[in-house]
């Protein structure tokens, strides 16, 4: 059985890439596949998370999964820190992946600015918890955005040199799942900058939370070039902000950027953003309805996660005990 594990972070505010890049694909998956979706709180403190805000992002995670569509009860819905595993697996990984390889990630390059030395410990080692998320039960696929592949990469050759230091075939090789367009949403204040929670530009991303008139604004707002739209997608490269928008059109009305590009030829931006709008708002407002409903009631969201992580801790059971006999680590009695 094919099995998925796919986690987003309670930090800030979810965003129209998280939806289109994530949440939006998942909820597909789980026709397919036995699928835990996680709400990761512990890659959140790698950066600093006031206490009260983590919680309230974690419930909010939670609501957004579900509002979008994905069912707890067919799924396992948890949170990371629920299940003691991860930090387990992730320190054995902290002994197995090599300084050079964690020294070689853009992510940790670009989270940790300028002045790396005061970056902490667990956002360098960040790549090994995802790994230890993902091989502690594991996994076969992870559906990620294009911003994570380096982190899977990583995830690849930890577990195979698990496999090779300890001559066994413990873990899998895990595959890869890359969505169609939109896989990658852009800052709408610079398409080469990718659309972030983590930007302290609020008008850089159209939140999950965002009510009409706030998306109408942040659209008309987002950079531009003065060029109409193209006829076709060639030459849109050297167009980020333009490639970005045309892209989130696509990906909300379901169509190819082609597509896209002929229905709206020659016409000025300034009208095409209407119609942009006009779909992100009919998208995202039933599921910020539904988001609102859930969060109002947030002992029934613990009660679902607290409920997700006794089903995932019992899945990582097995996985564990064999990494312990595997490692050396004295056997329970
Ligand atoms: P942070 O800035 O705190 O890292 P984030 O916006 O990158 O936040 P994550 O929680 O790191 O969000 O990622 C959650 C999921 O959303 C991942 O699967 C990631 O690939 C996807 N994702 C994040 N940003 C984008 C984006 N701009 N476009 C498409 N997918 C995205
Ligand atoms: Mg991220």
């Amino acid at each position: 059985m094919n099995r998925i594990f796919s986690g987003i972070q309670p930090t800030g505010h979810l965003h129209l890439g998280n939806y289109l890049g994530a949440i939006r694909n998942w909820v597909k998956l789980q026709e397919e596949f036995e699928c835990l979706f996680c709400v990761v709180d512990m890659h959140a403190i790698t950066v600093w998370q006031e206490p009260a805000e983590l919680v309230t992002n974690t419930r909010r995670i939670a609501a957004a999964m579900i509002a979008a569509g994905i069912d707890p009860e067919r799924n396992v819905v948890f949170h990371q820190s629920g299940v003691p595993g991860h930090a387990q697996l992730a320190w054995i990984f902290n002994c197995v992946a090599r300084l050079g390889w964690l020294n070689r990630m853009t992510q940790f390059k670009e989270k940790a600015g300028k002045n790396r030395e005061n970056a902490s410990v667990g956002l360098y080692a960040y790549p090994n918890l995802m790994a230890a998320d993902i091989l502690l039960y594991k996994a076969t696929h992870v559906p990620v955005g294009e911003d994570q592949k380096q982190h899977l990469e990583l995830a690849r050759d930890i577990a195979q040199k698990f496999n090779n230091d300890y001559g066994v075939h413990c873990f899998p090789i895990v595959e890869p799942l890359i969505f169609g367009p939109a896989t990658r949403v852009m800052s709408l204040r610079d398409g080469k900058a990718k659309m972030s929670k983590s930007d302290p530009s609020d008008y850089s991303r159209i939140n999950l939370t965002d009510d009409a008139e706030a998306i109408r604004l942040k659209i008309r707002k987002a950079r531009t070039d003065p060029e109409p739209l193209p006829e076709a997608p060639d030459g849109l490269e050297a167009r980020p902000e333009a490639a970005n928008l045309i892209g989130i059109y696509a990906a909300l009305a379901d169509i190819t950027v082609e597509d896209v590009c002929a229905r709206f030829a020659g016409q000025p931006f300034s009208r095409f953003k209407d119609e942009l709008a006009q779909v992100a708002v009919a998208t995202l407002a039933p599921m910020t309805a539904e988001m609102r409903r859930l969060e109002a009631d947030p002992a029934h969201i613990d009660a679902i996660l607290n409920r997700g992580a006794e089903r995932a801790a019992t899945l990582a059971e097995p996985v564990l005990r064999e990494v312990h006999q595997i490692v050396g680590f004295l056997p329970p009695q």
